[in-house]
């Protein structure tokens, strides 16, 4: 398992002609398994207040986030996809944002580009969740799919879910958004969509988890097997600070924060017992790295 990192820079079309601007810096980082290549590409980042993280958090929580550095305003957390080549699929975990719904996010198109890759060549695209910045990317500014040859798989839990229409009846003002723009995107693509269960190989080498809590059908994969083997774990472990520090404390970020909670508990166990590194949707440095034990928790170190 080798694991390296490197910059790119886009050519910027638009401006190269006319002026000598740089185009935009990206950074990749690339985990190589074998025959399988892993690389984290960046969809931007998020802009989140505070409450999103603390609300629902015990109230020493702005103390543990003082202690790690962290400001406790605003969050700004990095989006992460992963992009996975075994030379016959090139699969996408999630598909970011896309154009509506926050301007510093949805950029997944620009990374793809500076890794080299068109959308077309997108063979696969696997949700992890149907929260916006996971799975509003999947439709352009026409409503056409961005990534016109693949096809789709989801949790079975988490289609279930959001296509009740009693969902944005009863998910609360605050995610009720979520609701009505996660249905109106899995409709444009249930006739391509598959969906899967605990336990099921989506595809050769890549096994579905269900980590429920963050929402309701949650999914986590685990790429490869044995000694080299590396966890996709999208938001079931959703920060690289309260998540870790204290994964036992329920998070505002969790639509059942009880479930939440133990579903992090079971993965934390997991994953030091297994020695496996992780990647993160939201976690520094492209995502892709290792837990280590920290005081009364775990602390994520960028890096294999
Ligand atoms: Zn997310």
């Amino acid at each position: 398992m080798f694991l390296t990192r490197r910059t790119f820079l886009t050519r910027s079309t638009a401006l190269a002609a006319t002026t000598a601007l740089p185009g935009r810096l990206w950074a990749g980082t690339t985990l190589t398994m074998g025959d399988i290549r892993i690389d984290t590409l960046s969809d931007g980042n998020l802009v989140l207040p505070g409450g999103f993280v603390l609300d629902g958090a015990p109230d020493e929580a702005t103390e543990v986030l003082a202690s790690l550095g962290v400001p406790t305003d605003r969050f700004e957390p990095p989006c992460n996809l992963t992009l996975l080549r075994d030379g016959t699929n090139t699969v996408l975990f999630d598909a970011g944002s896309g154009p509506d719904f926050m301007p510093s996010a949805g950029k997944i198109l620009e990374a793809l580009e500076a890794a080299g890759l068109g959308p077309e060549e997108i063979t696969h695209v696997i949700f992890t969740h149907a929260h916006p910045d996971h799975i509003w990317g999947l439709l352009d500014d026409f409503d056409e799919p961005v990534f016109p040859e693949a096809d789709y798989m989801i949790g079975q839990a988490e289609y279930d879910y959001w296509t009740d229409p009693d969902t944005v009846n009863t998910i609360g003002e605050a995610r009720m958004t979520f609701a009505v723009g996660a249905e109106r995107r899995l409709a444009a693509i249930a006739d391509r969509t598959a969906f899967l269960t605990d336990g099921q190989e989506a595809l050769p080498g890549i096994t579905a988890r269900l980590t429920p809590g963050h929402t309701p059908g949650h999914m986590s994969f685990v790429i490869g097997a044995g000694s080299d083997a590396v966890m996709v774990l999208g938001d079931a472990i959703g920060n690289p600070h309260l998540a870790f520090a204290r994964p036992e404390w329920p998070s505002g970020s969790d639509q059942d924060p009880e479930t939440g909670r133990a579903t992090r508990k079971a993965l934390f166990d997991q994953i030091m017992a297994e020695d496996m590194p992780v990647i993160g949707f939201h976690l520094p440095e492209g995502g892709i790295g290792r837990v280590e034990r920290a005081d009364d928790g775990f602390r994520f170190n960028a890096g294999i």
